[in-house]
């Protein structure tokens, strides 16, 4: 249980509360936990204390950096046809992370003068590589009271959809969170020096990002029933949530470093992000954008809470930038502990167009894969399996007649494949994913 406690005080989900007569959402989820976790879990507050140390440690950002493309594979799972949202929409929001990720979002000029020094362009780019849709009829929901995530979307097993190899591609499941409050979580990776230990995936199948389905995506409002109390707050949405949750896989914390006493409102200055150049900030800005806020002052050079800054709960409209630090961390996090997103390319398997003279299904698929083909099959007929890279898998000798023919591909790793038919001169390609 206290694992399960850990967990939930740590990876960042974003949660709406509720206070009575408070119209904004208040507070975050797991904040909840956070008390219970320090009796149980002394460590905590001494990782906390070493945060500020280790984040000194990191490289400085240079002017002009190599950008990193990640892989993105998005499953939706959806029971009601609203949930099931469509490839324009997803392409949307991945523009909405390379807007964010390269600091080309329109509202960037919008972050205060005070904070002009510190913003920066991460060089962070990310690829759809593809849609998977799972039609299910289980039941998504966070139990805070049992503990538990519902990480049962990332199972096919359990009605969700298993993950592409996590160490190559970001998944990300999107669906209807039940229980009210629940927006998204992430796990960062494991054993960084500013994150308590445990924090990371339980295992690496459930890594990635959860997002509900109502605020994945660049423009609407979402109505959250409070967590802790009665009554519904609507909220504007601008896709930031995705950005959000994406900066804790990439390793970020909360701007206010989720401290203690921020679980009840007060600022806990003490609790620190990791990240020098951010502010040092007591409690979340609590979906609003309050110019006056300044829950912690520190001194000389002391500034205000940031709630520009994507890793801060303000209210989506508000949100427009990180910091170079946190970039530094985020950029290292890709050269390390997820390197193996890097140095894909989707688009070139995709280049080729694709043909209605055959057919290849199931797909996904597992196990084998048939091809019906209505070319006709002559001596200069091939069919190959390749990669990502453009690698050759497989070239299977096929017989005839080829109107039905099978492939053997058990034992692949998942992932996106291309099958390709050569005959004479013609080329003819089919995306393939395999579960
Ligand atoms: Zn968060």
């Amino acid at each position: 249980m206290i694992r399960v406690l850990i967990m939930l005080l740590v990876f960042g989900f974003t949660v709406y509360g509720h206070a009575q007569n408070i119209p904004a959402p208040k507070g975050c989820g797991y904040d909840h936990y956070v008390h219970q976790l320090n009796q149980q879990h002394p460590g905590f507050k001494a990782n906390a204390d070493q945060v500020f140390s280790s984040a000194a440690k990191r490289p400085a950002l240079e002017k002009d950096l190599e950008i990193y493309t990640i892989p993105v594979v998005v499953h939706m799972v959806w029971k009601n046809e609203e949930e099931n949202l469509s490839t324009d929409l997803v392409k949307d929001v991945i523009d909405v992370l390379n807007e964010d990720y390269r600091r080309k979002n329109l509202d960037a000029d919008s972050v205060r003068d005070d904070f002009l020094d510190v913003v920066g362009d991460p060089f962070i780019e990310f690829e759809l590589a593809e849609v998977v849709r799972v039609e299910t009829t289980a039941e998504y929901e966070l139990d805070l009271l049992a503990g538990s995530l519902p990480d049962n979307v990332k199972k096919t097993a359990e009605g969700g959809s298993d993950a592409w190899d996590t160490e190559k591609y970001l998944n990300i499941w999107v669906c209807n969170i039940k229980g009210g409050s629940l927006l998204g979580y992430a796990y960062p990776p494991a054993d960084l020096s500013h994150w308590p230990e445990g924090a990371n995936a339980p295992t690496p199948e459930v890594d990635g990002v959860v997002i509900h389905y109502e605020v994945f995506r660049r423009s609407g409002t979402h109505t959250a029933t409070g967590l802790l109390g009665s009554g519904e707050t609507t909220v504007p949405v601008r896709g930031r949530t995705i950005t959000h949750e994406v900066g804790h896989y990439l390793g970020l914390r909360h701007i206010w470093g989720d401290g203690l006493l921020s679980i009840l409102g007060i600022a806990d200055c003490d609790a620190d992000d990791g990240v020098s150049d951010t502010p040092q900030q007591g409690v979340s800005s609590q979906f609003q954008c309050d110019p006056a806020q300044n829950t912690c002052e520190d001194g000389e050079g002391d500034k205000l809470d940031m709630f520009e800054n994507f890793m801060d709960y303000a209210t989506e409209t508000c949100l427009n930038s990180f910091t170079v630090e946190q970039i530094a961390i985020m950029r290292s996090v890709l050269e390390n502990e997820r390197s193996g997103l890097l140095g894909q390319t989707v688009s070139n398997t995709i280049a080729i167009e694709e043909s209605a003279d055959f057919r290849v299904y199931p797909n996904p698929a597992s196990g084998q894969l048939f091809i019906e083909s209505s070319l006709e099959t002559n001596s200069d007929y091939q069919v190959r399996l390749v990669d990502m890279q453009g690698r050759l898998v497989t070239a299977p000798a096929m017989g005839r007649p080829a109107n039905r023919q099978e492939i053997d591909i058990a034992g692949l790793p998942s992932g996106l494949y291309g099958l390709m038919i050569l005959q004479g001169g013609d080329q003819y390609f089919q995306k393939i994913i395999v579960r």
